[in-house]
C-alpha cells in the first residue's frame, strides 16, 4: 500500500475524533500531508469510520486530484488542501463539526478567549460567514481568517476548522477548541464567565512560543 504511514496517521486521528465525540457518522474530515511527496492523505467522502481500513483512506495532489483509494476523498478537500497549499509550517488539518464549537460559532459576541493556560496556544481566530461546503469559496475564508499563523477557526453553521505541524498538534488545536467552547458556553449560562487576564494570555503565548522554538 503506498502512504501507509500517513493513511494509518489519518484513520487513527479520525477513529480518536469519533470516540470522543467530536466527530458523528461521516460528518467531518481530516487531512495529512506526506512529508516527502506532494501527497495528502484524506478521508473519504460518505463512508462510516468505525471499521474502516488504512487502504479505504485516500490519497490526492496539493490541488485535490485524486490520485488513489477505492473511495472519493472528502467534499471538504478544497478547504484542507488550500491551508496545506498556504501554510508550508501545517502538515495536518482537522474538519469537525463538534457540538459546542458550532453552536458558538453561531451568535454575536461569542468570540471564545482562553479559560484555561492550555487553550492559550489554540484561541480561534475568529468566525468564518457561512459559504457552501465543499466550495473554493469557503476554502479562501479559512485560509485568510487562518493567515500566517492561526491555528484554529470556527465557521458559521457548519463546525470548526483547526490544524498544527503535525498530527497530534492538529488534535490537540480541535480538542481544546471544543474545550474553550464548552466551558464557555456553560460559564455564560451559570454568569461566571471569567476568561484568563489578557496579560496572562499573552505571557502564556510567549511561553509557547519559546518551547516550540526549543
Ligand atoms: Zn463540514
Amino acid at each position: 500500500m503506498k502512504y501507509e504511514n500517513i493513511r494509518k496517521q489519518v484513520l487513527d486521528a479520525i477513529l480518536e475524533a469519533v470516540e470522543q465525540g467530536l466527530i458523528k457518522g461521516t460528518s467531518g474530515n481530516i487531512a495529512l500531508r506526506d512529508d516527502v511527496d506532494d501527497v495528502v492523505a484524506i478521508t473519504p467522502s460518505g463512508i462510516p469510520y468505525k471499521g474502516m481500513k488504512p487502504e479505504d483512506i485516500a490519497i490526492v495532489d496539493l490541488d485535490g486530484n485524486w490520485l488513489d483509494g477505492p473511495y472519493k476523498p472528502s467534499s471538504e478537500v478544497p478547504m484542507h488542501t488550500a491551508v496545506l497549499r498556504a501554510r508550508p509550517d501545517i502538515k495536518a488539518t482537522v474538519h469537525t463539526h463538534a457540538m459546542y464549537a458550532t453552536i458558538m460559532a453561531m451568535g454575536e459576541g461569542t468570540e471564545l478567549k482562553p479559560i484555561t493556560p492550555p487553550q492559550c496556544e489554540f484561541v480561534p481566530v475568529g468566525v468564518v460567514p457561512f459559504t457552501m461546503p465543499g466550495s473554493n469559496d469557503v476554502a479562501d475564508k479559512v485560509v485568510e481568517a487562518l493567515g500566517k499563523d492561526g491555528r484554529a477557526v470556527l465557521i458559521k453553521n457548519h463546525g470548526m476548522f483547526c490544524c498544527g505541524k503535525n498530527m497530534k498538534a492538529a488534535m490537540a488545536a480541535t480538542e481544546y477548541t471544543e474545550e474553550m467552547a464548552v466551558t464557555t458556553m456553560y460559564a455564560k449560562m451559570l454568569g461566571v464567565y471569567e476568561p484568563m487576564p489578557e496579560e496572562a494570555v499573552r505571557k502564556m503565548k510567549e511561553l509557547i512560543a519559546a518551547d516550540q522554538a526549543v
